[in-house]
């Protein structure tokens, strides 16, 4: 085929290009506030920006054009400090820049060979976790995309060595595989149970939605031969409640199986002092998680995945094939090996460069006033007649009602207030009866904005 006269070179000089993009990150990264922007339907996108994958290619500054007038603002700004439904992410000035050094790098984080200077920072950050939660020094693990992977990997971890145990045991394996979680687990816990084909025991919850020690005993007993591990949630994406983790634990341990501690949002709070006592027990887990792209203060996307014993990952995840042997057989510290993943970006390095540079105290502090302002918030719609709170905030999650709505008034609401570019507060439910939710995780979400958001509910 012979080039088109006009036609584009990827390796042509793209300098002029190179700073117009970097100007646009530029002037994303310093906007204060951000605009909350808002989805834009696909017809719309589509008279918009269409044809833009085509032969001839539209050149740089049409390409980056149709992203910053039409792309862009038909994506929310999840880090607007009124951006307070579902888990919303706040990365620091330090870790979002630094994301682009990691862009700019080239650097591949699956080996110890190719990445070592990274792959050592990441795992600073994993050892410092470890450490935070109680886990010995041998523990290690991974960056992986997102909780839902970092759940999977660890159940699939557990799962290869009750297998092995049973192998080395002479036994059959069991009819069913299973995994006990409570009914408030995360959905990303069934989504595992079903790539791995195993099944789930619910163990029960009470009213305050916690799973306990006495709980997860009587879910054995119901549950048969087959269970590899327990799952405990560290704050539950819905409310915020850290289960038992101590009395969870004990009975895990005492069952001999795998205990992992889904800590994707909620973990964090570790790190505050007020909260601190809720997490007692952690130090029990094989495994843990926690997404630094909810409450760490770190961009998309990023999973701490950390095992106590992490050759027993290895053994379950490592791949081997020609080509990678000269990795696999070196003996160095391979991220590759330790979750269902291979090539792999270093994403962890924006939070050991925001760490680093305003040290963990900072992070404690921030953490802190998240969870103040989710106790000064509730305290106010405690006190207001018209609003109810579903459960007492435990982290900084607040779940409330108001009263005589439907779940049309909380949608024409939730509109509305997205249109005026106040912030993002989507209809929830629980047990059928609609109710919103605010989730703090921005230092920039203040007690004040709150209070706006909450009178716009009177208008
Ligand atoms: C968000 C969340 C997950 C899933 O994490 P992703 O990063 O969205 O894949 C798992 N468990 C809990 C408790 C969560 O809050």
């Amino acid at each position: 085929m012979t080039a088109a006269p006009n036609m584009h070179s990827i390796t042509a000089d793209s300098e002029k290009l190179r700073e117009a993009i970097l100007d646009y990150a530029r002037t994303r990264m310093s906007y204060d506030a951000v605009p909350l922007d808002a989805p834009a339907t696909l017809e719309y996108l589509q008279t918009h920006a269409s044809n833009t994958v085509n032969e001839a290619g539209l050149g740089g500054d049409a390409a980056l054009a149709v992203f910053t007038d039409v792309l862009a603002p038909a994506c929310l700004s999840t880090d607007h400090p009124g951006y307070v439904s579902f888990i919303p992410t706040a990365p620091t000035a330090a870790a979002t820049a630094f994301d682009l050094v990691v862009s700019a790098s080239s650097i591949y984080g699956g080996s110890w060979m190719e990445g070592a200077g990274a792959v050592f920072a990441e795992n600073e950050v994993l050892a410092w976790l470890a450490a935070e939660v109680g886990l010995p020094d041998s523990a290690g693990g991974v960056f992986v995309q997102g909780g839902t992977l970092g759940n999977l990997s660890a159940l699939v971890a557990a799962r290869h060595t009750a297998q092995e145990a049973l192998s080395a045991a002479g036994k059959p394996r069991p009819a069913r595989w299973k995994f006990v979680c409570s009914a408030e687990a995360h959905s990303s816990l069934k989504a595992a149970a079903n790539v791995m084909d195993v099944d789930i025991v619910k163990a029960s919850v009470g009213a305050d939605g916690r799973l306990t020690g006495a709980a997860v005993e009587q879910a054995l007993g119901e549950a048969g031969e087959g269970v590899f591990a327990v799952v405990a949630t560290a704050g539950t994406t819905n409310f915020g409640i850290v289960d038992r983790l101590r009395e969870v634990g004990d009975v895990a341990k005492a069952h001999g199986l795998w205990y992992h501690i889904d800590g994707a949002y909620g973990l964090a709070a570790i790190l505050a002092p007020e909260t601190r006592a809720l997490f007692d027990g952690t130090e029990l887990a094989d495994s843990f998680i926690v997404d630094p792209h909810k409450w760490l203060y770190a961009p998309f996307d990023a999973c701490a995945l950390v095992y106590r014993v992490p050759e027993l990952a290895k053994a379950a995840h490592a791949q081997h094939g020609e080509y990678l042997d000269t990795l696999t057989d070196s003996g160095e510290w391979n991220p590759s090996d330790y979750a269902y993943n291979l090539t792999r970006r270093v994403r962890g390095l924006p939070l050991w460069f925001s760490l680093a540079t305003y040290g963990v105290g900072a992070y404690r502090e921030a953490i802190a006033q998240n969870i103040r302002v989710t106790h000064e918030i509730a305290d106010i719609i405690r006190a207001n007649e018209n609003l109810r709170l579903v459960r007492e905030p435990e982290l900084s999650v607040v779940v409330f009602e108001r009263e005589g709505w439907q779940l049309p008034d909380y949608e024409t609401w939730s509109q509305r207030l997205l249109e005026s570019g106040l912030g993002l507060v989507v209809p929830s439910s629980h047990q059928g009866r609609p109710n919103t939710r605010f989730a703090i995780i921005n230092p920039d979400t203040t007690t004040e904005l709150l209070v706006k958001i909450l009178d716009s509910m009177e208008q």
